[in-house]
């Protein structure tokens, strides 16, 4: 199942993509797309329906991120190694882990605002794993089970904020806008073997990230093995795993920075493609 939420900020309406790529409306079947629906029961009652006999929704309009109660965004860093490389930095021994602030998660295709000043931030696609069912210190072999399903996840990223400034990696992660997930949670069933996802990143329709999900140095049942000793994971929460070669930062021989006025476009096979303009810094795109 790929489901998905439309609306504007506030007003989230549940739905699901039909096999034909037509918006369903759920909202006569639930109040809205939360930590239970992606429980294994509430997933559950949802491949129950008759999805035919759902009202079609014609204009779904503002794309919202594809589940409410999402309260942990936990993101692992240099997760491949040529991502690794490009950075300048050796393979980590162990996952490195550091969390987004869930203020910076959006829709996928709502402006990405720069912070005051910033002339450092930079694209990451990312694939994120959606928890399922409360994990703690579960097994690598038991690992996906906890998984609901996966989305696209840009991280985005102020580098100067993030490596220049001192202190943790935060500073330049979780900045309001900088966690567009979406546009669809596709159910586990539906996506298969998460470690075989070609994965693509443009701005301004030049080509920067291209990769595969096979490169990862931490496989999905790694990471969520691995976090769960260090925090239980419950339904509803994420974890972005890491990006592929092809970061601003890594251009040759000058780096390349969003600026106002670009757009970034992105995807994973299977979940569906997220479309960003950046904007100066705005106050009333982050609220509106
Ligand atoms: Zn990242």
């Amino acid at each position: 199942m790929k489901l998905m939420r439309h609306g504007p900020k506030g007003q989230e309406k549940p739905a699901l993509v039909d096999r034909q790529g037509r918006v369903r409306d759920l909202s006569g079947e639930l109040a809205d797309i939360s930590a239970a629906t992606l429980t294994p029961q509430g997933l559950q009652r949802l491949r129950a329906l008759n999805v035919d006999a759902l009202p079609v929704v014609a204009q779904p309009g503002r794309i919202a991120p594809p589940w409410a109660g999402c309260e942990k965004f936990v993101c692992i860093g240099l997760n491949y190694a040529d991502h690794a490389a490009e950075s300048g930095l050796p393979l980590p021994k162990e996952p490195i882990v550091f969390m987004k602030p869930i203020s910076a998660r959006v829709g996928p295709n709502d402006p990405v605002v720069l912070p005051q000043g910033s002339v450092k931030s930079d694209w990451e696609v990312e694939l994120g794993v959606v928890i399922g069912a409360k994990a703690r210190y579960v097994s690598e072999a038991d690992a996906l089970q906890h998984v609901a399903g996966y989305c696209v996840v840009n991280d985005v990223s102020e580098r100067e904020y993030q490596i220049e400034r001192g202190g943790t990696w935060d500073k330049g992660k979780g900045c309001d806008t900088f966690g567009p997930v979406g546009p669809w949670l596709v159910t586990a069933d539906e996506v298969g073997d998460p470690q075989a996802l070609d994965m693509w990143l443009d701005v301004n329709g030049r080509r920067f990230q291209t990769g595969n999900t096979r490169t990862m140095i931490f496989g999905v049942a790694q990471l969520v093995s691995y976090v769960s000793r260090f925090m239980t994971l419950y339904p509803g929460d994420l974890i972005s795993t890491g990006t592929p070669p092809g970061v601003g930062m890594g251009v040759k021989p000058e780096s390349v920075f969003l600026k106002p006025g670009d757009t970034m476009h992105l995807s994973i096979q299977g979940l569906g493609e997220q479309v960003q303009a950046v904007h100066a810094w705005d106050p009333a795109l982050i609220d509106g």
